[in-house]
């Protein structure tokens, strides 16, 4: 996982305006798909041959969804305030490296110093000061006062000229922690890797309690847990699983309580880094438009899926309540797990190779399948498919179904042969590349599929011209 650095300070200091300047460009283009359509406020640089990933703080959701630097602007007054405070609580919890940005021509504010002074108390992680805006030598010179926040000597840059940013990049880099070793280890490349996702409330921290068989949460009060608590490995029917970002799922909003600030962020770095997302729903609600966004994303990194129908124990009470005639409000009502299975598959349609298993934390009913479905899917994620028998399948799909001719020639794909493994891809040498299309790319995935099955995991079709 590469460091995460946090950008944090009150609105209009020019976070974002920075952290354009740094990833811009470089921000994945995403996909035109369901649930995929929202922009990244992370993305991935490099400074000096360091990887590192950037977060604007400042761009974060709350639960409200609106983006924080906008809800002081109608809302009440303080609203700036929490939502600053809860950037620098998120950056607290999660970044190894805090740049924490103020305006070199407004001079120090208030909200600067509650910053400052959260900062100063909470981070276990080193804060670099940066004076943004000192656009000329006059303002460099004003810089001087920042120190009074006790946070060291400001960095003095300009955002939108670019003077300084470059000596700003070289302090996070001599603060970001040493580089691991090999970064992914090696020895352990094979134990399955499996992240628990889904809203707050869906039942995450009970389905790890679970899983993990431990009676209630272990939540640990001091900050900056370490890193090692982040991912706890088990054996389940002889065979390793390892429960990602198991601190993540533990940690309850401590600076300002009451709304899960971070879960987005946090779902999409433990989508990154796993091969198996538990994506859990709740049985009581349905699928939300937060779902199928994580459902997505899941689907654009190509990894395995379990959609976890929780509190299931709820609609069984539910189906126990009526056959003694007591039947509960409409709006309440939880359907019948074929029902509920047909509308999720209707709903989910861009994701068809996703299991589906109705559990419940509490009672760990289906808490095993749920284990052993995860092993399965781990096999499938390292399938490797010989390169005959691979050719005779798409040999034999595209007897069936020929391309269209595109640009006055025949598409042609010569051979495919499979690339890798977890997840499994496929490279088709073929005439040209730019041309196909993504309904035929559809086609191909599904013969794939219908004669490999790769049940519960995305696979990758890739595209290249015959050398
Ligand atoms: P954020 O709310 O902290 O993300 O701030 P923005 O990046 O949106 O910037 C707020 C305003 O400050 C915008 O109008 C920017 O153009 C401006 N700004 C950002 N960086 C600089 C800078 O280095 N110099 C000057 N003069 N203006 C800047
Ligand atoms: P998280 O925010 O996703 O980690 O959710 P929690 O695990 O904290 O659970 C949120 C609430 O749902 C708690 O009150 C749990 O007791 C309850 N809950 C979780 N799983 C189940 C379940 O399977 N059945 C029922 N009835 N309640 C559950």
């Amino acid at each position: 996982m590469k460091p995460l650095v946090a950008i944090v300070g009150r609105p209009n200091v020019g976070k974002s305006t920075f952290f354009n300047r740094m990833i811009g460009e470089r921000l994945a283009i995403v996909q035109d798909m369901p649930g995929t359509t929202r922009d990244r406020l992370y993305g991935d640089t490099d400074w000096n041959g360091r990887e590192f990933t950037l977060i604007d703080t400042g761009g974060l959701e709350l639960g409200s969804g609106v983006p924080v630097g906008q809800i002081g602007l109608t809302g009440q007054p303080g609203d700036i305030m929490d939502h600053v405070k809860a950037q620098a609580q998120l950056a607290i919890e999660e970044a190894d490296v805090i740049v924490f940005m103020v305006d070199a021509r407004s001079g120090i504010t208030a909200a600067d110093e509650e910053v400052a002074d959260l900062l100063r108390r909470f981070a276990t992680k080193p804060v670099i000061l940066a004076a943004n805006k000192a656009d000329n030598e006059a303002r460099r010179q004003d810089s001087v006062e920042f120190y009074a926040l006790g946070l060291g000597e400001p960095i003095v840059v300009s955002a939108i000229s670019g003077i300084g940013t470059g000596d700003l990049l070289d302090r996070i880099v001599e603060e970001l922690p040493p580089e691991e070793e090999g970064e992914e280890e090696e020895d352990e490349e094979e134990i399955p890797r499996i992240a628990i996702v889904g809203r707050p409330n869906v039942g995450k921290s009970s389905l790890l309690n679970a899983i993990l068989g431990f009676k209630r949460s272990i939540v640990s009060d001091v900050p900056g847990t370490t890193r090692d608590a982040i991912d706890t490995t088990f054996e389940f029917e002889g065979r390793k699983l390892k429960l990602i970002d198991t601190a993540g799922i533990r940690r309850r909003g401590r600076i300002t309580p009451g709304i899960e600030k971070f879960s987005v962020l946090r779902t999409s770095r433990a989508i990154e880094r796993c091969d198996i997302a538990l994506l859990l729903i709740d049985a009581s609600e349905g699928l939300t438009a937060q779902d199928t966004h994580i459902a997505g994303e899941i689907l654009e990194q190509s990894k395995g899926v379990i959609v976890i129908v929780n509190k299931w124990d709820l609609a069984q009470q539910q189906r126990a309540a009526e056959r003694e005639g007591i039947y509960p409000r409409p709006d309440e009502e939880i359907p019948e797990a074929e029902e509920m299975r047909k509308q999720l598959e209707e709903d989910l349609k861009f994701i068809p190779y996703a299991p589906v298993i109705f559990a419940s934390a509490k009672t760990g009913y289906h808490v095993q399948s749920i284990l052993r479905t995860a092993l399965n899917i781990a096999d499938m994620r390292y399938l490797r498919v010989s390169t005959s028998r691979l050719n005779e399948v798409v040999q034999e799909a595209v007897r069936h179904h020929h391309t269209t001719i595109i640009r006055h020639k025949p598409f042609k794909i010569y051979y495919a042969t499979q690339a890798r493994v977890n997840p499994p891809t496929f490279v088709f040498f073929v005439n040209d590349p730019e041309s196909v299309h993504f309904s035929y790319t559809r086609y191909l995935e599904n013969r794939l599929r219908d004669a490999f099955g790769f049940k519960g995991t995305g696979i990758r079709l890739q595209f290249r011209a015959r050398g």
